[in-house]
């Protein structure tokens, strides 16, 4: 009989992601009323040292696949790991972060297993019936549909920034299991050779507390230099418009919105930027929206809880010169 809810846990260079503690985190609060145990699941080389930093966050059991050929993620491999160990495991739910990675596996994985799944998900609570169900964006971010999965196991991806991370219980107890990795050669169809990290001192966007965006109203490279200055001062993270992009101003890796990355900051500082739907649908769920623009009509500052109409030349030095001051 299938039994629990289980939660990918995703790390960079052994580092868990901020992401996978806030699922964890809400899937402990959401298993504690449907009185089942959550399962926190490590895959990778040399990821057995990170159980001990994830059960303080609510896990019951911990499944460990630690194995040198899942060194670097590949669909193929993780695929073929993931759903042996759900055939053997039956669990009732698997939970993973709405980034990169989930985005890519969270499908297949489905696909595989021949089960539904729903993406990017903001919200999730306790369902009776279905065990859980889940508030997932439509039509852009203009609405929220609430789904229920009534295939077995639910399989979700959930937008990072939607649920706080809980206090870690030092004390907890759980049992780590340790898996073989079971791949099957037909899945090994692409290796990963060498993967080349940027190296930068800002917070990496997806997690960042605070963002400066910058848009087509920023103009050119010199435009961003602005803006990366105040991302500095402040501690955050540049991230850019489509329009930006595309213009080559900032690489693609920074875009934010539909086809770009879903971010949800404290503090979201957009300079230059009109407020296309588009644009809105990655950034709408900032705690804070500090809009600069020129145009007191941009659609921005129907989104904004602070607007400031100018030219961001004039007012990104001014806000750089006060925040050097706190
Ligand atoms: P604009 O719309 O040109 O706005 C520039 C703004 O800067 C204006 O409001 C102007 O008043 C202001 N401005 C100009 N100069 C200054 C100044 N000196 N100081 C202050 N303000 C100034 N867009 C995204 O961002 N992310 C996406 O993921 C995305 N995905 C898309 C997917 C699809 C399928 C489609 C069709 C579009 C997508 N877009 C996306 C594009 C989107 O529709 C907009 O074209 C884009 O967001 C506009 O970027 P922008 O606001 O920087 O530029």
């Amino acid at each position: 009989m299938a039994k629990g809810i289980w939660v990918y846990i995703e790390q960079s260079n052994m580092k868990i992601r901020k992401a996978s503690l806030e699922i964890m985190s809400k899937a402990r609060e959401v298993a504690d009323q449907a009185g089942e145990e959550v399962v926190a699941v490590l895959i990778g080389q040399g990821v057995e040292a990170l159980a001990n930093t994830v059960i303080p966050y609510g896990a019951n059991k911990v499944i460990v696949v630690d194995d040198a050929q899942l060194v670097n993620y590949t669909t193929g491999s993780y695929t073929s790991v993931l759903n042996k160990l759900i055939r053997d495991h039956e669990p009732k739910a698997l939970l993973l972060g709405h980034s990169a990675l989930g985005r890519d596996l969270a499908p297949r994985l489905a696909q595989r297993l021949g089960v539904g799944m729903v993406e990017d998900c903001t919200a999730m609570e306790y369902d009776p019936t279905t065990l859980l169900t889940f508030n997932h964006s439509i039509y852009t971010g203009r609405a929220f549909a609430q789904v229920k999965v009534i295939t077995t196991p639910i399989i979700a991806t959930i937008r990072p920034n939607s649920f706080a991370v809980s206090e870690p219980d030092a004390t907890r107890q759980a049992e780590v299991i340790k898996e073989s990795a079971q791949i099957d050669a037909d899945d090994l169809r692409a290796i990963v050779k060498d993967i080349v990290i940027a190296s930068s001192k800002r917070p990496d966007l997806v997690e960042a507390n605070v963002i400066v965006a910058g848009g087509r109203g920023a103009k050119n490279v010199e435009g961003f230099t602005l803006l990366e200055e105040l991302a500095d001062v402040v501690g955050g993270a540049v991230g850019a418009s489509r329009a930006a992009v595309d213009a080559g101003w900032i690489d693609i890796k920074y875009q934010i919105g539909q086809t770009g990355n879903t971010v949800a900051p404290t503090l979201y500082i957009a300079c230059g930027i009109s407020g296309a739907i588009q644009h809105l649908a990655g950034m709408n769920s900032s705690q804070v929206i500090v809009a600069i623009n020129k145009d007191p009509e941009a659609n921005i500052f129907k989104a904004a809880d602070y607007g400031i109409v100018g030219d961001m030349f004039q007012v990104v030095p001014l806000l750089n010169e006060e925040f050097k001051k706190i």
